[in-house]
């Protein structure tokens, strides 16, 4: 994750499930690419270090809550990717329908709403996505994924920040062209010819189609002017009707 500058400096965290209901993880406040096997901590499911001489990190109660809701989850991988962590600052989700493979892998990338890092605060926000989904934004902050071992886990990382950088370019380069939600359907069809499991919770929402015919539920941003002129439109209907 160092190398590929999805972290700088002491940020980012991994870990894995080890037998026994114990974890392995990387310790705080080090730089993560420079790191010695003995620097490793190993915790228990809740937290409390049995093992190793460097502290554990607070960002670690976010691994656990994906354990302790996830049974088929071994390792998880917490990272800054700029362009990803981009996405979570301007509070946008990775959710648009554009590359077959992420969908066929991730579905959609959404975003969890800003809690600080490392309290209970974010362990509730992140609580409902989990079930559903291996990749997520964490809204100005970062990414987090996880994987049944931790090479997966690192590879649903390098996909998100990869998809970052695509949407950009599809962005800069023009109007990006989203499948249909009949692509979609056949994509996620064809997740077990990919050998692709699916988070066990079932309830993901698809990506953002084409044809999306979503918008009824989805929360909208306006303007004080923009609001006001609604409701005089809506008034002036009425007195109309009337
Ligand atoms: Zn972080």
């Amino acid at each position: 994750m160092y190398e590929r500058g999805f972290i700088v400096a002491c940020e980012g965290n991994l870990s894995v499930r080890l037998p026994g209901g114990r974890i392995l993880a990387t310790p705080t406040c080090m730089n993560k690419g420079m790191l010695e096997p003995d620097d490793l901590v190993v915790t228990g499911l809740d937290g409390r270090q049995i093992a190793g001489r460097r502290r554990v990190s607070s960002e670690l109660a976010m691994h656990l809550l994906i354990y302790r809701s996830r049974p088929d989850v071994n390792a998880v991988c917490h990272a800054h990717p700029p362009s990803a962590t981009g996405f979570a600052a301007a509070g946008r989700a990775l959710d648009q329908a554009m590359l077959p493979e992420v969908i066929i892998g991730l579905g959609q990338i959404p975003l969890v709403r800003y809690a600080t890092p490392g309290t209970p605060e974010l362990g509730a926000a992140l609580e409902p996505f989990v079930p559903h989904y291996d990749a997520l934004l964490l809204a100005n902050h970062g990414a987090v994924t996880c994987g049944p071992d931790l090479l997966a886990a690192f590879h649903n990382m390098e996909t998100v920040e990869h998809f970052a950088k695509i949407v950009l370019a599809a962005e800069a380069a023009g109007e990006p062209k989203l499948l249909s939600s009949r692509e979609v359907a056949k994509l996620m069809a064809a997740r077990s010819r990919y050998s692709v499991t699916a988070p066990p919770g079932g309830g993901a929402e698809l990506p953002i189609t084409s044809d999306d015919e979503r918008g009824g539920d989805e929360p909208v941003t306006l303007t004080r002017e923009e609001l006001e002129a609604l409701i005089d439109e809506a008034v002036r209907k009425d007195r109309t009707r009337r």
